[in-house]
C-alpha cells in the first residue's frame, strides 16, 4: 500500500512548472517553484516543521506545550498543522483587521485565535504586541517560534528548498528569484544555491515598492506577506545580488495573468516575484535557467486581487495603455 503516515510527511518536494505565456519572447527558461502544493497551501509549512522539530530537540518545546505566535497567515496554518499532528496546542494573536476567513481557517485546524484591537497604541495592554508577550509569559510550557529571528526559518530553506532546486534543475539553475518577507526563503535557499554552485547562481530579491529591502521607509503597500519596515535577523543581507522593487499594480496584474494564462491561481506576492523574475530573464540568454518561487495559492485573495471592483477602486485594472505595454515588452 502506498500511503503517508501523516500529512506532514508531504511538506516540501514541490514541483517546478515552466512559465510559458507570461514569458513569451524571453529566451531564458523561466521555472516556477509552486509552493501551494504544500499541505497547508504555502511555503511556510517548511519553516513550521523545522522550527518545531528544532524546538523539540533543544527542549524549548516540551510535550503538551503551547505554541504562541503573532501571525494570521500562512505561518499560522503551517504551525497549526504540525502542532496538531505532534500534540501541541496553538494560540495565535491577530490584529482585528485580519479577515474572518483567515481566522476561521486557523480555528478549523484546531488553533485558538486571540483577536486584538488595531486602534490602540502599541503600549496599550490590549495591543497585538503586549497580548502575545503576555500569553507567552502566562501560558505554562509556552514557546514562541518568532519566525523573524528564528535561525531555523532560513535553515529550513537551506536544507529543503535549496537542495530541491539544485536537484530538480540538475545544477543548471543560474538565477533564483524570491519575494522577501522575513527573508528566510531568500537567505536560506540563496545561500544553499551559492554554496552548491561555487557562487555562480545569482540571487534576486523581489520587494514591494516602499519596503526597506529596496531602499524604502516601510511606506504602506498592498501586497501581503512581503516587504518590511524593519530589518529582521532572519534576513541575511549578504546573499542577494540584487533587489528589484515592484509596484502593487504590476504585482496584482501579473497575479491575475498567472491564473488566466498559466492556470496558476496564486497569491499577490507570487505575481510580484514573477514581475521581478521576468525583468531579470529579459536580460538573459537561452542557456539561462531562472527559478522563481511562488509562496502560496490564490484562494485567500479572491475578494481582493481577483475581484474587479476591488482592483478598480485602487486603479489597478489594466488600461488599454497597460495592455499595449505588456504586448510591447513581451
Ligand atoms: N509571500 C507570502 C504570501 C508570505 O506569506 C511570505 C512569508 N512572510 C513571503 C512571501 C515571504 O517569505 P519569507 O518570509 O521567507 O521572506
Amino acid at each position: 500500500m502506498r500511503y503517508h503516515n501523516s500529512i506532514i510527511e508531504l511538506v516540501g518536494d514541490t514541483p517546478l512548472v515552466k512559465l510559458s505565456k507570461v514569458a513569451e519572447g524571453i529566451s531564458a527558461t523561466v521555472l516556477a517553484k509552486v509552493e501551494y502544493f504544500n499541505p497547508g497551501g504555502s511555503v511556510k509549512d517548511r519553516i513550521a516543521l523545522r522550527m518545531i522539530e528544532a524546538a523539540e530537540a533543544s527542549g524549548a518545546l516540551k510535550p503538551g506545550g503551547t505554541i504562541v505566535e503573532p501571525t494570521s497567515g500562512n505561518t499560522g496554518v503551517g504551525l497549526a498543522i504540525v502542532a496538531q499532528q505532534k500534540g501541541y496546542k496553538c494560540i495565535f494573536v491577530c490584529p482585528d483587521k485580519v479577515s474572518t476567513d483567515k481566522i476561521n481557517t486557523l480555528r478549523a485546524y484546531g488553533a485558538e485565535v486571540v483577536v486584538c484591537p488595531t486602534a490602540v497604541a502599541p503600549e496599550h495592554p490590549d495591543s497585538y504586541y503586549n497580548v502575545s508577550d503576555r500569553l507567552v509569559r502566562e501560558t505554562p510550557n509556552a514557546w514562541k517560534p518568532d519566525q523573524y529571528s528564528n535561525p531555523e526559518n532560513p535553515a529550513s530553506h537551506y536544507h529543503s528548498t535549496g537542495p530541491e532546486l539544485w536537484e530538480q534543475t540538475e545544477g543548471k539553475i543560474t538565477h533564483f528569484v524570491a519575494g522577501v518577507g522575513t527573508g528566510g526563503t531568500i537567505s536560506g535557499t540563496g545561500r544553499y544555491l551559492k554554496d552548491a554552485s561555487g557562487g555562480r547562481v545569482q540571487v534576486i530579491g523581489a520587494d514591494p515598492e516602499g519596503s526597506v529591502y529596496s531602499g524604502g521607509t516601510g511606506r504602506p503597500y498592498l501586497v501581503e506577506g512581503v516587504g518590511e519596515d524593519f530589518w529582521p535577523t532572519a534576513y541575511d543581507r549578504s546573499v542577494a545580488d540584487e533587489i528589484v522593487a515592484v509596484s502593487d499594480k504590476d504585482s496584482f496584474q501579473m497575479t491575475r495573468r498567472l491564473a488566466k494564462e498559466e492556470g496558476l491561481l496564486v497569491g499577490g506576492s507570487c505575481g510580484m516575484a514573477v514581475v521581478a523574475a521576468l525583468e531579470v530573464a529579459r536580460r538573459l540568454g537561452p542557456d539561462d535557467v531562472v527559478v522563481v518561487l511562488l509562496p502560496d495559492g490564490g484562494r485567500g485573495y479572491l475578494s481582493k486581487i481577483f475581484n474587479d471592483d476591488w482592483m478598480a477602486d485602487y486603479g489597478f485594472l489594466p488600461t488599454a495603455a497597460d495592455e499595449a505595454t505588456i504586448g510591447e515588452v513581451l
